[in-house]
């Protein structure tokens, strides 16, 4: 198919240099240098790539892409920009933000290689048809619709599945298979407690068939503030291991947090007698919002799980490569294991392990699976996962 390229610039020497490589490389391409042309320009030729000036006369990139909103939902994006690198990515997360495919940035003054790179990026990108929505507000999630989908954790020096994280889905009796987007923020205290004590069973029941098919792996669950008030979890989990036959190493509990811990006292009372008990307790998400410095100092975790918007970028992104740098010697330093969530391509998998990360999560070793799944995936590699 050829790609169907619209240029926004209002430099018109920029537009007709990148108009001329495009063209040369099997792109066809259209080129606007007045803002106010970009709506009917979508309208007319139906571009499903765009490379967009973030600084125009009247407008600037970024308003553009908040008001475009939908209409581009389906395009890849690369942006450009004579501002330093860190303008233009926070520039794409803004996009990402807002649903918007950026898959690139370009800095200027544009370098003819660096361009033909852009461009075969382009090339290559899928036109991403928008997500799936489903509408779930007028109902609740039962008990036997609660599903497990487990995503590998794995050792970065060895390749070893030491673990797996569960991940709620919601096997919805309209929509089918639901993530966690589409309800988590929705859900009430007793509905996420329901929902976790149902996560807790059914993962412990899995786990038990790993270990008997010779897998003695480890498996984390999530829990957020809502889960972390109720006093009772230690022991419900605690007797759950027990009967089930179940030593508590191999079970964590990864802290996530959307809003601010509320009931900071209860929630430190569950942690602790959490570990007394011999249970892993873990950061999620670590380097964002509420995942802060302050939690680290006062709660008592054994392992530390690096937020993936650090990860995801750190090959072609200087600043995540140094946070997640000093993400990982912070660890070190308190003690805690480090698991980097989000390593989607070898290249950050290598430098991960170069700078002693000591787990890895991510796209590049799998994606979330079913049950079976996950049993066929860890049976025909033997466990260990090679890149
Ligand atoms: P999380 O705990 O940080 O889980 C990791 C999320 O990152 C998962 O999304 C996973 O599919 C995704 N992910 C992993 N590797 C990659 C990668 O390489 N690239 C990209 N782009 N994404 C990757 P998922 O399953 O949609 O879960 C989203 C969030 O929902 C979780 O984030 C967690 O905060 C929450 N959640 C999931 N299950 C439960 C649960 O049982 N209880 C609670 N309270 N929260 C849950
Ligand atoms: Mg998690
Ligand atoms: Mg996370």
């Amino acid at each position: 198919m050829t790609q169907r390229l619209l240029i926004v610039d209002d430099e018109v020497d920029i537009c007709e240099l990148i108009a001329d490589v495009a063209d040369g490389r099997g792109f066809e391409a259209k080129t606007i240098s007045d803002p106010a042309k970009v709506e009917e320009a979508l309208v007319e030729f139906k571009p499903n790539c765009i490379m967009l000036d973030l600084m125009m006369p009247g407008t600037d990139g970024v308003e553009l892409l908040r008001n475009l909103g939908d209409h581009i939902k389906g395009c890849a994006i690369v942006l450009m920009s004579g501002h330093d690198v860190r303008v233009l990515n926070s520039a794409k997360r803004l996009g990402a933000a807002h649903g918007i495919n950026v898959i690139g940035v370009l800095e200027k003054p544009i370098e003819i290689p660096t361009l033909r790179d852009t461009l075969d990026l382009l090339a290559k990108a899928e036109t991403k048809t928008t997500a799936k929505t489903a509408d779930v507000s007028d109902s609740k999630m039962k008990d036997e619709e609660v599903a497990v989908f487990y995503q590998p954790i794995v050792d970065i020096i060895t390749g070893r599945v030491r673990g797996m994280e569960a991940l709620v889905r919601w096997n919805h009796p309209q929509h089918g298979i639901l993530s966690p987007d589409h309800f988590l923020d929705k859900m009430d205290t007793a509905e996420m407690q329901a929902m976790t004590n149902q996560v807790m069973k059914i993962a412990v029941d899995n786990l038990v068939e790993f270990h008997a098919k010779g897998f003695p792996v480890a498996i984390s669950i999530n829990m957020t503030a809502s889960n972390l008030i109720d006093l009772g979890v230690p022991d419900r989990l605690d007797e759950l291991c027990k009967a089930k036959n179940i030593p508590p190493e191999k079970l964590t509990i990864e802290v996530t947090e959307g809003e601010a811990m509320r009931d900071v006292r209860k929630i430190m009372d569950v942690l602790t007698r959490l570990r007394l008990r011999g249970f892993g307790v873990a950061i999620d998400d670590f380097g964002t919002g509420y995942s802060s410095l302050r939690e680290l100092q006062r709660m008592p975790f054994s392992s530390m799980k690096m937020d993936k918007s650090f990860v995801m970028d750190m090959a072609e992104n200087r600043d995540s490569q140094m946070i997640a740098n000093t993400i990982i010697d912070l660890g070190h330093n308190l003690n805690l294991k480090v698991v980097a969530e989000g390593i989607e391509t070898a290249a950050v998998w290598n430098m991960l392990k170069d700078r002693g990360c000591d787990l890895a999560q991510g796209y590049l070793i799998a994606k979330p699976m079913s049950f079976d799944n996950f049993l066929k995936w860890i049976t025909e590699n033997g466990g260990v996962f090679k890149i």
